[in-house]
């Protein structure tokens, strides 16, 4: 298959897509945007966490609140509809069916499988969205074609952390992104589908990897996802409130901000744009003409600011083993194999002789990861913690940010310095507050 020059990927995020003058406004930016362009959508606004809520009550039986989860999913899309379909449209029709879909899976009895009942459900949030957001451009006369990119995006079956699966998806990517027919095309972020055809999700706000999976196969000459901020900024405005844009930053430094969790854009997704050297481009989707962030190969990086990344809800966890053994040769594969089992991620890792110290997030899997841990160590755990990280650190921005604040746990090396403190309010000087 011969290769198509200059593709370009574009991705929009829940908030991109949050009410109809927002649809109107990408189709604003996508009517003047250069092709060959394949553009990746996520679920509008909020409605991941609410698709969650419907999973939640459909697996725990809750037949009523089953019932009202699903109106609000219903009632949000439909005014959107609403609100931007002129006559004679068929994307009304879709919804319908969509919708009709998404009742009658909830109608049937539920798995065993939590995860599996999970990527079925929320998956609707993108293809529905994708639905909307296609017609609605169809009907603007911005011709475009829309993709189910589950059939394409080939992934194994770990449902709600599915894995790609690259050879296949290559094939297919390539197969169905040909661009014969058309120079703009409408998909979806976030989910897959295994070998057998059942729909996977790539882990919460996995639309940015995505994007990234497409640019990588397509040898697209840029990605860029559109933001609600400027660009990369050296720390969330949400909580801190004189963040400033980072203007380029390299491959290397972006991963690293990434891991440590900046929420800007999802962790995978620069590994497959780095391997073909393909920049990711960061942009406002509110101010589109702005320059944003780009990151791209830079040798003798240069970062002259600390950039501050907070994880909030956080659980210090300590592990120590009943029999005095040392935590390093004897218990450390066994900790980390149940960490992996309840797919509890750490943010932080520390030991001594006896103790094994993690953050962890909050999430539903921690009591069980307790009881299995439990069988054979003494476990004790600070809820409600913060994890700040502080790269390319120094003495006023370590103050700046543990001063008046309890810090239980450090960690410093030659570029990075993180704190695990009790949260406490934010007070940055600013009227905007924590988040
Ligand atoms: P999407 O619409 O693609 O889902 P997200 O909400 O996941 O976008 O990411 C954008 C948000 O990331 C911003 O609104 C901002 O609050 C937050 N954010 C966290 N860290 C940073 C950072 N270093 N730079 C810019 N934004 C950041
Ligand atoms: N809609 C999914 C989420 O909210 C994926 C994404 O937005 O990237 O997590
Ligand atoms: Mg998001």
């Amino acid at each position: 298959m011969a290769k198509i020059e200059n593709v370009i990927v574009y991705k929009f995020g829940g908030a991109s897509v949050k009410d109809a003058s927002a649809v109107r406004h990408i189709s604003k930016i996508l009517k003047s945007s250069p092709r060959p362009l394949i553009v990746v959508i996520s679920a509008m606004g909020k409605i991941t966490n609410a698709l969650e809520e419907v999973v939640n009550a459909y697996f725990d039986h809750h037949q009523l609140p089953v019932n009202e989860a699903f109106q609000r999913v219903r009632n949000f899309h439909q005014s959107m509809v609403d609100d931007l379909m002129k006559t004679n449209t068929s994307f009304q029709k879709q919804l319908n069916e969509l919708l009709d879909a998404l009742w009658k899976r909830l109608e049937q009895e539920p798995s065993l499988n939590y995860d599996f009942e999970y990527d079925q459900i929320v998956s609707f949030g993108e293809v529905i969205s994708t639905a909307i957001v296609s017609g609605y451009l169809n009907q603007e006369g911005i011709l475009n074609k829309w993709v189910d990119i589950r059939p394409v995006l080939k992934t194994n079956d770990v449902y709600r952390d599915a894995g790609i699966d690259w050879p296949l998806s290559t094939r297919f990517i390539k197969a169905t992104f040909s661009f014969v027919d058309t120079n703009l095309y409408i998909t979806q972020g976030f989910i897959g589908s295994t070998q057998n055809n059942l729909t996977t999700t790539l882990g919460r706000e996995g639309s940015d990897y995505s994007a990234a999976i497409l640019g990588h196969v397509m040898d697209a000459s840029h990605v860029t996802i559109w933001k609600d901020v400027a660009g990369v900024l050296n720390a969330d405005p949400r909580w801190y409130p004189n963040a400033v844009k980072l203007d380029e930053i390299s491959y290397w430094e972006a991963i690293e901000l990434t891991y440590f969790g900046a929420q800007v854009i999802h962790p995978k997704t620069l590994k497959p744009l780095q391997n073909k050297l393909i920049p990711l481009h960061v942009k406002s989707f509110i101010n589109s003409n702005a320059s944003g962030t780009i990151i791209k190969h830079i040798d003798n990086e240069k970062i002259l600011m600390p950039v501050f990344i907070l994880k909030q809800n956080q659980i210090f966890v300590t592990i120590s083993p009943r029999d005095f053994s040392f935590i390093m040769e004897d218990n450390l594969s066994d900790i980390f194999a149940t960490f992996s089992q309840f797919r509890v991620k750490m943010n932080l890792m520390q030991n001594s002789a006896l103790n094994f110290s993690a953050c962890i997030d909050t999430n539903r899997n921690v009591d069980s990861l307790y009881i299995a841990l439990k069988k054979r160590y003494t476990v004790r755990y600070n809820e409600d913690v913060e994890l700040i990280t502080i790269r390319h650190y120094n003495e006023d921005a370590i103050g700046q940010m543990t001063d008046n604040k309890e810090v239980i746990d450090s960690q410093i090396t030659r570029k990075t310095a993180r704190f695990v403190m009790i949260s406490s309010p934010w007070r940055l000087g600013s009227d905007r507050g924590g988040i």
